[in-house]
């Protein structure tokens, strides 16, 4: 199960701290400020380009090639990754959204939009937990790396199903826990260590890269938040 009982009592995880739930957005927009000109070139080194891999194989199930009258609302899209990809593959009069609560990483992605020469793709500042969007309006909506930041994940996910059309789908891209025997050391030490550092290096700051890496500690596992 879940624990909730921090959320109730008006607290909750910012990394490993806790912290009025009214304080944790804040504090999440204070970390993407800081990484938003570093983001991507991050994603890079601190994957070792695997995240394009992971991007691409997500966005396969998105199911948009080709497809007609196709609304996509793509959530806390940050400098477009998960957007652009769904516009290569949709027809070009598809309806594609980036939504995000941070204008620093969409302005890095709207000028990401601009050298590729992608007008189609459209970005809206607002929060996941309430949507400037009708009810039953999207065909799908994505949150690549992007729910766990949320302060309160259930009204987010309440709104996505109040925006999706009926039969409309809900894509959640996250980090989980290592369930191999010595490989989670391995990750633990790696992640610990080493991504801070490449953080202090190439983003002059090694702190929003420790939250990143205890926010994935903090997150439930694939089959707790599928429940
Ligand atoms: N989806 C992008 C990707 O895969 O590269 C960006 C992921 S980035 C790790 C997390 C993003 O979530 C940040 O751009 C941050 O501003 C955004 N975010 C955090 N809280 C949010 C909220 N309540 N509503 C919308 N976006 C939010």
């Amino acid at each position: 199960m879940i624990d909730r009982s921090s959320e109730r009592e008006g607290s909750t995880h910012f990394g490993y701290s806790e912290v009025p739930l009214s304080e944790k957005q804040g504090l999440v927009d204070d970390v993407f400020h800081k990484v938003a000109r570093r983001y991507d070139i991050m994603n890079d080194l601190m994957s070792g380009g695997m995240h394009r891999l992971w991007k691409d194989s997500f966005v396969g199930k998105v199911n948009a090639r080709g497809r007609r009258d196709f609304r996509h609302l793509d959530v806390a899209g940050g400098t477009g990754d998960i957007a652009f990809r769904i516009a290569a593959a949709a027809a070009h009069d598809a309806e594609i959204i980036v939504l995000d609560i941070n204008g620093e990483m969409l302005e890095v992605g709207k000028d990401r939009a601009k050298e590729r020469g992608l007008s189609g793709v459209e970005f809206v500042q607002a929060n996941a937990e309430s949507l400037p969007f009708p009810d039953a309006h999207f065909d799908s909506y994505t949150i690549a790396f992007g729910i766990r930041n949320v302060p309160r994940i259930e009204v987010a996910l309440s709104e996505a199903h109040r925006v999706l059309k009926p039969g409309g789908r809900f894509l959640c891209l996250e980090f989980s826990h290592v369930a191999v025997p010595g490989l989670d050391k391995l990750y633990e030490a790696y992640s610990f260590n080493v991504i801070p550092t490449i953080g202090k290096f190439v983003a002059g700051d090694s702190e929003p890269y420790r939250y990143l890496v205890e926010s994935i500690r903090k997150f439930p596992s694939a089959e707790e938040f599928e429940r």
